[in-house]
């Protein structure tokens, strides 16, 4: 009997494994993907591949198929071989103004909300509290905030009835006087004494730095000028490769050391050689941002200026802040500039935050102009700082 129970339970569990091998669609091995990312899907659907078959039979439809691009012909012997076709970039004229769409679809949140407080009948305390409010949340800072709401309320009690157009004049004319500031927003990248301007960018990690040097170096070659960047972050593996890239699209040559972990100070010093050596107009020199203890950040940043002032002066320290991250940021720029003398603020992912008051939060608490912001992830997604156009956007005009 036992045994007659053995072989049924046997024969059942290899019927069902016979079974599941047999139902299982022979396609669903997952989801090819193309060179750049794109899915391959079947009968023009998404997603993933549910019939086997032949290629032009699983890849038609809608879908797009992104097939690795053929090998380049080789030159015929003796010949030399094509050089990459470098990118142009544009100009940094007017980028402000060509980003302001962006800068808009992020900021006018905060602007409508002020102009519609602005224009109730009545202007109680608990209106100007919800100004006061307002300003707060979009990360102007407290003392900032309250310095407007008080600047509004002698407006508001000297003029008295308000029309639309003039709150949104008293409000524009506040904005600006808050965000402008004495020092210039003029980035200093003239060759001077026969040697190129040295721009150090600083930043915590993941703030934009890398990215930002980039996109100046793409920036400033779009202005006609020659720049070297020094790859001296070099304790992210990725920094090197991701500044190469940058560097290899529009010309810009790339100085770096190949092992990780490298004296940080020696790839700064070689990039300005090598700045001085080619008469290029900058060097750009992108560091480690590892905010480990101020002592050693102060070491590290101090060393690195150091070792380039044997060859050059520094122009400009630039600070990147990553406007998303509010408090936190300001808290760490500030251990930054007590580091180095900071001369300019670059503000990255503007495009990703409400809260553009920090602009003026950081102008004040640093003493320094924001000289540039990040507005995109795309490679000419950077632009001058221009006041006008900034506040201008938050009241979507
Ligand atoms: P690093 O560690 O400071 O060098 O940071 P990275 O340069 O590697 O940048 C970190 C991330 O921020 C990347 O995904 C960038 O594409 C992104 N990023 C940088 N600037 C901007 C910006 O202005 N807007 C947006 N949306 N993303 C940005």
């Amino acid at each position: 009997m036992e045994y007659i129970i053995l072989i049924v339970v046997l024969a059942v569990l290899l019927l069902g494994l016979g079974g599941t091998m047999l139902l299982r669609p022979r396609g669903t091995r997952g989801v090819r993907r193309g060179r750049a990312g794109g899915d391959i899907a079947a009968g023009g659907g998404t997603g993933t591949i549910t019939r086997d078959g032949p290629e032009s039979e699983s890849t038609a439809g809608a879908a797009t198929v992104t097939a690795p691009a053929p090998a380049p012909p080789a030159p015929p012997a003796g010949q030399p071989v094509a050089e990459p076709v470098l990118e142009k970039p544009p100009p940094s004229a007017g980028r402000m103004v060509r980003l302001r769409a962006r800068l808009a679809r992020s900021q006018t949140g905060f602007g409508s909300a002020l102009l519609n407080l602005l224009s109730r009948d009545r202007l109680d305390e608990d209106t100007w509290d919800e100004i006061e409010e307002v300003l707060i949340t979009a990360d102007v800072g407290v003392t900032p905030a309250r310095q407007i709401v008080s600047d509004l309320r002698t407006k508001v009690k000297v003029e008295g009835t308000r029309t639309v157009d003039e709150v949104r004049a008293m409000l524009r004319a506040e904005l600006l006087a808050q965000v402008e500031t004495e020092a210039s927003r003029a980035l200093r990248t003239q060759r001077h004494e026969g040697r190129p301007a040295v721009i150090l960018v600083v930043g915590v990690n993941g703030t934009g730095k890398t990215t930002t040097c980039g996109k100046l170096a793409r920036s400033l070659i779009g202005d006609g000028q020659a720049v070297v960047l020094g790859a001296a972050d070099t304790f992210r593996a990725a920094a090197a490769d991701q500044l190469q890239t940058w560097g290899e699209r529009v010309g810009a040559q790339v100085v770096r050391s190949d092992k990780e972990g490298a004296d940080p100070g020696s790839v700064a010093f070689d990039a300005v050689s090598k700045g001085i050596e080619t008469e290029a107009d900058v060097v750009l020199i992108d560091t480690a941002g590892r905010l480990h203890t101020k002592t050693g950040l102060m070491d590290e940043l101090g060393k690195v200026k150091r070792v380039i002032e044997k060859r050059t002066s520094v122009d400009e320290v630039l600070l990147v802040l990553d406007a998303t991250t509010g408090q936190n940021g300001l808290r760490q720029a500030r251990v930054f500039a007590e580091v180095v003398d900071v001369s300019g603020i670059v503000l990255t992912k503007l495009d990703g935050t409400a809260k553009g008051g920090i602009v003026i939060a950081v102008q004040r608490e640093l003493g320094v102009p924001v000289k540039l912001v990040g507005l995109g992830e795309g490679p000419d997604d950077l632009a001058p700082f221009d006041p006008v156009t900034f506040v201008d956007a938050i009241l979507g005009g």
